[in-house]
C-alpha cells in the first residue's frame, strides 16, 4: 500500500497507482511489438467480469485498468491491460457442455471439419482451451484416432471421462507443443474456440501452433468477430479476459509473420456473432485455394476502414453518444418514479454498467436466471442479484434493462407474463429502445 493522502479505498490501492503510471506510457502491440498504438476506449478501473461477490468482500475487491487500443501497424484491436492469469483463472465456473445450443454447434463443427480435412481413422487433432470436452467428444465420435485436449482449468478438464481423449492439464505453449510432437508426431489439425482471443502471449502460442502442425495441417479457431462489435456497437463485449477483437485484415497480418495465412472464413451465429478462421502454412495445398469468402470479407473490411484508426475513433464517439442516450432515459424514468431492474448479470452487463456509470439512483437491482448467482452482488457496481421470481411479485419493476440484449427474443418469450401484466423491457443495444406487450 502506498502511504499517500488517499481519500477512498480505490485510490489508496497500489494497484490503482500502478494503473495511473501505466496510463502514461504507450503500450506495445501484443501481435507485432509496434508502439504505433492508438486509444479507442478507456473504461477506467474495472472489477473483473466474473467476480460476483458478497458484501463482506466489497472492501478488498480489486480493480484493473481496461483500455482498448488499435495498432496502426497490424490493425489489431486489443485490450492492453493484462490481468495476471492466476487472478483470472481462480474461479472458473463456465462449463460449455451445460449449454444445449453449444453442444449442437460443436457436434456440427466436428462433423464439418472431419469431412473437409481429416482422414478419420488416422487423423490427429489437438484442441487447446478444450473446456469440458464439448468438441473433443464429437471429434472422437467421428472416428478420429488421436484427440488431444489441452486446458489449464483442472476442475473443468477433470470432468472429461472419456478413454478416447488424451488430456494435457496445462497452458498450451511451446513447451507443451514439444512434448506433444515427441509423443505423437506432428498433427493434422489444431483447434481453438473462444480462447485465441484470450491469450496474453499470442506470439508464443502461434509459434507453438506452427510447431505442432504438419505442413498441410490446418489451424481452425472461432472468436468473436470485430465486424459485429463495430456494426452493432457491441462495446459491452470488451472485458479483461477478452484481449483481442479480430478482423480478417488483422488476422492476415498476424499469421503472415509466422509464414501462415487465412484461406477460409465462416460467420458463426453464436455468442452474438463469431467468425471461424481456417489457417494454414504458406506453401501448403490449402494456401493455393483462398476462398471467395476470404476475398469478399477482405473487400468489405477495407471498405469499412478496419485498417484505419479513424474508423475506431468514430466508433468510440458513437458509443459515447449511446451512453448519454441510455443514461438520459434512465434518469427520466426514475424522475417519474419508475422502478428499474437490470436483466442478465453477465460480464457484458458489468462492462456497460461501468462504462455508462449506471448507479444505484438509476437501477434498483439485477435479475439473473442462473440460480448460482442469486444473493451475490455484481462486481464493481454492487447491485444485488435476484432470481427472476421477483417478476411475479406485486412490486415487480416497471422496466427491465436487458443487458443480455442479444438473447432478447428468448427473454421476451420467457417473460411474456411480465410483459402482459404491463411490464416493459429496455434494450440498450444495438440502439436504445423500449418494448412492451404486443397488442393482441
Ligand atoms: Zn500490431
Amino acid at each position: 500500500m502506498s502511504g499517500g493522502m488517499a481519500t477512498s479505498h480505490r485510490s489508496e490501492s497500489s494497484l490503482a497507482e500502478a494503473a495511473r503510471l501505466r496510463r502514461d506510457t504507450v503500450p506495445v502491440c501484443a501481435f507485432c511489438d509496434s508502439r504505433k498504438m492508438h486509444l479507442i476506449m478507456d473504461f477506467g478501473d474495472v472489477a473483473l467480469a466474473g467476480g460476483f461477490l458478497k458484501p463482506e468482500r466489497f472492501a478488498d475487491e480489486r480493480f484493473f485498468p481496461l483500455r482498448l487500443f488499435f495498432c496502426e501497424e497490424c490493425f489489431a484491436v486489443q485490450v492492453v491491460d493484462k490481468v495476471p492469469a492466476e487472478v483470472l483463472f481462480h474461479d472458473y465456473f463456465y462449463f460449455s457442455s451445460s449449454i444445449g445450443t453449444l453442444r449442437d454447434h460443436f457436434k456440427q463443427y466436428a462433423a464439418e471439419v472431419t469431412a473437409r480435412f481429416l482422414d478419420a481413422p488416422n487423423a490427429s487433432v489437438l484442441e487447446f482451451g478444450c473446456n469440458d470436452g464439448v468438441l473433443l467428444r464429437p471429434l472422437a465420435d467421428q472416428g478420429i484416432r488421436t484427440v488431444i485436449g489441452v486446458d489449464p482449468a483442472t476442475n473443468v478438464v477433470s470432468t472429461i471421462d472419456d478413454a478416447r481423449v488424451r488430456i494435457v492439464n496445462d497452458f498450451f505453449g511451446e513447451a507443451v507443443a514439444q512434448r506433444i510432437v515427441a509423443e505423437h508426431g506432428k498433427l493434422d489439425m489444431v483447434m481453438a474456440n473462444n480462447v485465441y482471443a484470450h491469450i496474453p502471449d499470442i506470439q508464443g502460442i502461434t509459434r507453438a501452433i506452427s510447431q505442432v502442425l504438419k505442413d498441410d495441417g490446418v489451424f481452425v479457431f472461432e472468436v468473436h468477430y470485430l465486424g459485429k462489435v463495430i456494426d452493432e456497437m457491441q462495446y459491452d463485449m470488451v472485458y479483461h479476459e477478452h484481449l483481442y477483437y479480430y478482423s480478417l485484415l488483422s488476422a492476415l497480418a498476424h499469421f503472415d509473420r509466422y509464414d501462415m495465412t487465412v484461406f477460409d472464413v465462416k460467420p458463426v451465429p453464436i455468442h452474438a456473432g463469431s467468425m471461424r478462421f481456417y489457417v494454414c502454412k504458406k506453401g501448403s495445398k490449402h494456401a493455393r485455394q483462398e476462398s471467395e469468402a476470404v476475398r469478399e470479407l477482405k473487400r468489405r473490411e477495407l471498405a469499412q476502414g478496419f485498417d484505419r484508426y479513424e474508423t475506431f475513433r468514430l466508433f468510440s464517439r458513437s458509443v459515447a453518444a449511446h451512453k448519454d442516450e441510455l443514461c438520459a432515459l434512465l434518469d427520466r424514468l426514475r424522475s417519474e418514479g419508475h422502478r428499474i431492474a437490470g436483466y442478465g448479470a453477465s460480464g457484458r452487463a458489468n462492462t456497460m454498467i461501468q462504462y455508462c456509470g449506471i448507479n444505484h439512483q438509476q437501477l434498483d437491482y439485477m435479475i439473473d436466471d442462473a440460480p448460482a448467482k442469486t444473493g451475490f452482488y455484481t462486481p464493481g457496481s454492487h447491485f444485488q442479484i435476484h432470481s427472476s421470481k421477483v417478476l411475479e411479485q406485486p412490486d415487480a419493476p416497471d422496466h427491465l434493462l436487458v443487458f443480455a440484449w442479444s438473447f432478447f427474443e428468448e427473454i421476451r418469450r420467457r417473460n411474456a407474463d411480465y410483459l402482459n401484466a404491463g411490464g416493459s423491457m429496455i434494450l440498450p443495444l444495438p440502439r436504445v429502445s423500449i418494448h412492451s406487450a404486443r397488442p393482441a
